[in-house]
């Protein structure tokens, strides 16, 4: 076996750095694997004629493993699987286990409702994942079934459970505050990290796709629900750690578990942005709110093979954008919606 030295050593010699013209670098891929849901949150996706990709469109398993081997071998070592709900998507314990198993691959999650977690909780862990973020707007059943008009509640408790169980960690809860909706439960939820090992991460809404009823009115701040968590007691910093994504992290005294304020809007973090999204019909997208997107779909199934994947994968890069514009004159409200990019 190698030395400790000498296999740090080995890690710092194969390991690629993919940097962006704007010298950020780019170690995160986020997959989105289907745009189908289980819910309809209001303020995501509409109730019916939702204009669902074709299932011949949708990347199969073997295309999105062949793309996480070449981004792993370029500089890419994140990898989260989302949706529309990835749980929904059969097989997706098996892709978990391919994914966990590629070489370069350092970190891997998932995002989801929490709807089938139960169900799932423990061949997920059994594949591999280590950690999962669960998205949840309420704590109330009856509000639950209004806001994502799917009576679940129930069941996205009890996937909770299930996750804490099985011993994935952290488990984060997202939780995205909406004026009228759910700013009555800021505390409640805040509350959570007291008793339970979770991290909740309060995320600002943002301006996304046409096909939800919600047009951004009732947006909060993240300082104004600090101002709101930071009346159940002290808010103490938690220093910046390895893996750290874009949120400011605190816990409260004596609390097990803590929490986090993610500002896409108030305060954009696009300087560190080290994201590229692939959407479920094989699309690259550089920036969460450009409907820019570069074809990876074609270049799979076409005769370049991997260095043209890998070539576009470096196009990628040079579209990058500085940043998102949200707030000033240029901003233009992309056409794709959150359901069918996965957040
Ligand atoms: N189905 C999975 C889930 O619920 O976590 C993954 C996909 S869902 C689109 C990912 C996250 O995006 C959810 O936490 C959802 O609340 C959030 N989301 C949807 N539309 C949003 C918006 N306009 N602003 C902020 N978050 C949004």
């Amino acid at each position: 076996m190698a030395s400790a030295g000498s296999s740090a050593f080995t890690i710092v010699k194969t390991m690629k750095l993919l940097l962006d013209d704007y010298d950020r670098k780019i170690n995160y891929l986020r997959i989105s694997i289907t745009d189908r849901c289980n819910l309809r949150c209001r303020y995501c996706m509409p109730e019916e004629g939702v204009d669902l990709i074709e299932h011949g469109d949708l990347l199969t398993y073997e295309e999105i493993l062949q793309v996480v081997q070449v981004f792993t071998r370029n500089g890419i070592s994140k990898i989260r699987l989302t949706g529309g709900e990835p749980l929904v998507r059969k097989g997706v314990v098996d892709l978990i286990k391919g994914i966990a198993a590629t070489e370069g691959v350092r970190d891997l999650s998932l995002t989801t409702n929490g709807v089938l977690l139960g169900e799932y909780a423990g061949d997920l862990v059994t594949a591999g994942l280590r950690r999962i973020n669960i998205s949840l707007d309420t704590l109330r059943p009856e509000r639950f079934a209004h806001i994502t008009r799917r009576d679940k509640f129930k069941a996205v408790w009890e996937g909770i459970e299930a996750a804490l169980q099985h011993r994935l960690s952290p488990v984060k809860i997202n939780v995205v505050g909406i004026k009228g909706f759910n700013d009555d439960e800021i505390q409640e939820f805040a509350r959570l990290s007291l008793t339970y090992p979770l991290h909740i991460r309060f995320i600002e809404f943002m301006p996304m796709g046409e096909g939800n009823e919600w047009h951004g009115e009732g947006a909060i701040t993240s300082s104004r629900i600090m101002e709101e968590v930071g009346e159940i007691g002290e808010l103490i910093p938690i220093g910046p750690q390895a893996n750290d994504g874009p949120a400011q992290r605190y816990y409260i005294k004596g609390g097990k578990g803590e929490i986090g304020f993610i500002s896409p809007v108030s305060s954009h973090f696009c300087a560190q942005c080290n994201r590229l999204r692939l959407t479920p019909d094989g699309r690259i997208r550089t920036c969460l709110f450009s409907d820019e997107e570069i074809d990876l779909k074609g270049v799979v199934r076409g005769s370049g093979g991997e260095a043209k994947v890998e070539e576009t994968l470096h196009q990628a890069l040079r579209a990058k954008p500085e940043g998102h514009h949200i707030g000033d004159v240029r901003f233009k409200k992309c056409q794709r919606g959150m359901h069918s990019i996965g957040g």
